[in-house]
């Protein structure tokens, strides 16, 4: 329902917790952060309910880390769980995901078939599964996602994180909205420029079949085709 990624200057699951909170109008049953810390290391945290309860857990259990996605979730496939949750995760891939994923009981069966078994009841997790697969059989991180978004059917966004990859987050929109928000050597995406208030003004929105590999240097957009594709820059006016 509401997708949030920085890569930022500091610790920044807080920041995308607040982000998270000003999502919070879509509606949302449950709650997740995942983070690439200063070894590359992937973790995240996930909490049913309000965000307050994710929050608590961070305090208790907190994630490291400047490059981060965070996701408030509400379910279209599999109940309201911390296993349903996102981030989903496999392997070196965690990804956040609005929409529907139309074509997963096929791809799910795929993966299975491939030898990896799903832990949730999502659409969501068969993108991290397949990814991770593309990743075991040798292809980088940004290949591997391509591989997988050129594979998927519906209205969706998503952001995806790497282990290993602390400078480094892929977004792709087709159906769903996302925004790319320009910083000074900071990143970000979010499912509405709203979230992105605190952190810029500036602001890419993804145009349909978009995807965009991002770094703190900036962000390269590509389309439908996968061809380089030059989405400007807007500045505008969110009244933060
Ligand atoms: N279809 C996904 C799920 O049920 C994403 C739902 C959403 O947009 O939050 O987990």
């Amino acid at each position: 329902c509401g997708i949030i990624g920085i890569l930022g200057d500091h610790e920044v699951s807080p920041q995308l917790v607040e982000a998270l909170k000003r999502l919070e109008y879509r509606g949302y049953d449950s709650a997740g952060v995942a983070t690439v810390d200063a070894s590359g290391q992937l973790d995240r945290r996930r909490a049913v309910g309000k965000l307050v309860n994710l929050s608590d857990r961070l305090v208790h259990e907190p994630l490291q880390g400047h490059a981060g996605i965070g996701h408030t979730r509400w379910a279209t496939h599999g109940a309201a769980t911390e296993v349903n949750a996102h981030p989903h995760r496999r392997g070196p891939v965690a990804v956040v995901h609005n929409g529907i994923i139309e074509n997963f009981r096929e791809l799910r069966d795929e993966v299975v078939a491939l030898g990896l078994q799903p832990e949730s009841d999502t659409d969501t997790e068969t993108v991290a599964l397949l990814t991770a697969w593309h990743m075991s059989q040798g292809l980088p991180a940004v290949d591997a996602a391509r591989a997988t978004l050129s594979r998927l059917h519906g209205a969706f966004a998503l952001a995806f994180l790497f282990e290993g990859e602390r400078d480094l987050m892929v977004a792709a929109r087709k159906g769903s909205p996302l925004a790319i928000g320009h910083g000074s050597g900071q990143m970000f995406i979010g499912s509405d420029a709203v979230a992105l208030a605190p952190f810029t003004d500036r602001i890419t929105y993804l145009e349909d079949g978009d995807h965009a590999v991002i770094t703190r240097a900036g962000a390269q957009v590509f389309n439908a085709a996968g061809e380089l594709a030059n989405r400007e820059v807007q500045q505008i006016d969110v009244g933060a």
